[in-house]
């Protein structure tokens, strides 16, 4: 920890970066997100195994894009979301410095998104045995169980959209969900509506989402929402061939292209 501050102490100094983003202590044992400017604020940053907020999801907020250089704390989840957002072009390459956290907590430091990558080789993305479980559990009952299932586990979401504010690709400016004309996802919480608002989003997710679980951390009510990204990234495994978030390859299910013909993208 001693050896992140003073990287953070020294960015600051160089005027290598303007900005961090790290974690702090907050109230009752907990931490939260510390955005620091000044030098001597550096020791207040920690990181520990309370540290999983995905500090990737501000990368994209115009508060934070109006600095011209920014340093990130990165453990290994926000690397992945760092190559996947620089994938979708949403990070200038000048911009950011990567303070990775290795899983055994040591500080690494990455030139470019492509050395982070590379860095990933070693920390493949995989479902874990417990949620392979639990995903093989689901797909065993027949038709009407899994619907049951889903709809019961979506049952509880009082759309307080907590879960998206966490995710760091979920950052377009103008969500589905908050649309009236028409509107495509009723706003009370109900059956129905709760489970078109989470298969829209785990569809827009399908081929991006990194796994890093920020959303579901993020619920208040504990819904483990995040099952059925986890359930889309298995599917997309068996049909297509396992994948990686990369640079280079961009997303599985869908391009990006600045000249795309259609208007919305502009
Ligand atoms: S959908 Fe959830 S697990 Fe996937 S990237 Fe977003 S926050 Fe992370
Ligand atoms: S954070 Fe939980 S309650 Fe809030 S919208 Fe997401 S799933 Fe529903």
């Amino acid at each position: 920890m001693n050896e992140l501050r003073l990287k953070a102490r020294e960015l600051l100094e160089s005027g290598k970066a303007e900005l961090i983003i790290g974690y702090e202590e907050g109230s009752s044992q907990k931490v939260h997100a510390s955005f620091i400017t000044a030098v001597e604020d550096t020791d207040k940053l920690v990181f520990d195994s309370r540290c999983v907020q995905n500090l990737a999801v501000y990368l994209t907020k115009p508060e934070i894009r109006k600095y011209e250089s920014i340093a990130v704390t990165a453990p290994v989840p926000v690397l992945r979301s760092i190559v996947q957002l620089t994938a979708e072009n949403q990070i200038r390459k000048d911009f950011l410095v990567v303070l990775g956290i290795s899983p055994d907590a040591q500080l690494i430091s990455f030139e470019t998104p492509e050395d982070i990558e590379h860095y990933l080789e070693q920390h493949k993305l995989k479902t874990e045995q417990r949620d392979l479980e639990i995903l093989q559990r689901i797909s065993s009952m027949d038709k009407n169980q899994r619907w049951d299932f889903w709809v019961k586990t979506m049952e509880p979401c009082f759309k307080c959209y907590a879960c998206r504010a966490a995710c760091p690709l979920c950052y377009c400016t103008q969500c589905t969900v908050d649309g009236n004309r028409p509107q495509w996802i009723p706003v009370p919480s109900h059956q129905l509506g709760n489970l078109e608002w989470h298969i829209m989003r785990a569809l827009h997710m399908s081929g991006r989402c990194t796994d890093c679980e920020a959303c579901a951390n993020a619920c208040p009510i504990g819904i483990p929402l995040n099952l059925l990204t986890k359930k889309i990234r298995e599917e997309l495994v068996e049909n297509f061939g396992e994948f990686q978030p990369s640079v280079g390859s961009g997303n599985m299910m869908s391009t990006f292209r600045p000249d795309d013909k259609e208007n919305f993208i502009k």
